[in-house]
């Protein structure tokens, strides 16, 4: 039988706008030493700006961006959605086809005879596309048009309000070690890590790598419970292995409310430590 608190505590939760699947899944988060999260959309806004456009040499800035902006067009990726929104480019659908979504790397669509691949590193690499090295500080989405280098978009994220007091609040509720997991590149990844004062960082993960970082953290803590928040995008299997599984600005995906124990109706990574308190509090009236 479920003890009658469990349900106080699910209930008090629902109020604060946190969905909890079960009430197993207050017992983690009380117990709850190891949390790792997803960056994009989790940590940070999810809400890029195009900071600048470069074009490789033979090629505009409207060449990159009207190629930029089909190869986006049909993209729910945020990087996707910035690139469109910036761009302001009507794209006649009529001439899109076979357009494919990159888990991790980007997209790809053939516009009349054209291939047009935006994405990252690895997506160029997957084609044979050689790159320069690129030092740019943000997250860059590389154009390649008929497999040539057409130019480079850089974009910019930010970190959300209540994020590093979030992360501080944690620690103080007995949380040993916080991580994050990126596909975005090291340099940004990194870069992030240093301002939230994350104690490990891994970037350019594709999903497959987070899944097999995952299963590392979490087999590094064996007595422990290992905590994973995301958004869904491209992490709904971690959401899925993880002790507690915790979906925040999910409510676009049916993914991310499937695969996660622990469903944020709010936007607001607060609300996690809100949880926490929760699952302390109906620890209390239990015992
Ligand atoms: P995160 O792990 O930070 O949440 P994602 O796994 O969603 O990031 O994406 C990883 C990387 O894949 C992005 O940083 C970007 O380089 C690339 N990418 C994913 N989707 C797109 C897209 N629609 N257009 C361009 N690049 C993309
Ligand atoms: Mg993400």
């Amino acid at each position: 039988s479920i003890p009658i608190s469990y349900f106080g505590g699910i209930g008090r939760a629902s109020k604060e706008g946190v969905l909890i699947k079960g009430g197993n899944y207050l017992d983690v988060l009380y117990q709850a030493d190891v949390f790792v999260f997803d960056k994009t959309g989790t940590l940070t806004q999810g809400e890029f700006k195009v900071i600048k456009t470069v074009p490789a040499p033979g090629f505009s800035e409207a060449e990159v961006l009207a190629a930029a902006a089909a190869g986006e067009h049909y993209s729910n990726h945020p990087i996707g959605k910035a690139i469109t929104a910036h761009a302001q480019i009507i794209v006649d659908e009529t001439r899109l086809k076979n357009y494919a979504e990159i888990p991790g790397k980007g997209t790809r669509v053939e516009v009349d005879n054209q291939v047009i691949l935006a994405g990252n590193k690895s997506l160029l690499i997957d084609h044979q596309i050689e790159l320069a090295e690129n030092d740019e500080a943000g997250t860059i989405v590389y154009i390649a048009i008929n497999k040539q280098l057409a130019g480079y978009l850089v974009l910019g994220d930010k970190v959300k309000d209540n994020t590093f007091a979030t992360l501080q609040q944690l620690k103080k509720l007995g949380v040993k070690k916080i991580v994050m997991l990126s596909g975005d590149n090291a340099q940004v990844a990194n870069q992030i890590g240093q301002q939230l004062q994350l104690d490990e960082v891994m970037g350019d993960c594709l999903p497959q790598d987070k899944v097999t970082a995952f299963e590392r953290i979490k087999a590094d803590n064996p007595e422990g419970k290992t905590i994973f928040v995301g958004d869904g995008m491209n992490d709904a299997p971690v959401l899925a292995m993880a002790d507690a599984g915790i979906a925040m600005g999910a409510l676009g995906s049916d993914a991310a409310i499937e695969a996660a124990d622990i469903i944020l109706m709010k936007d607001d990574p607060m609300d996690i430590v809100k949880s926490v308190d929760v699952a302390k509090y109906t620890r209390r009236i239990m015992i």
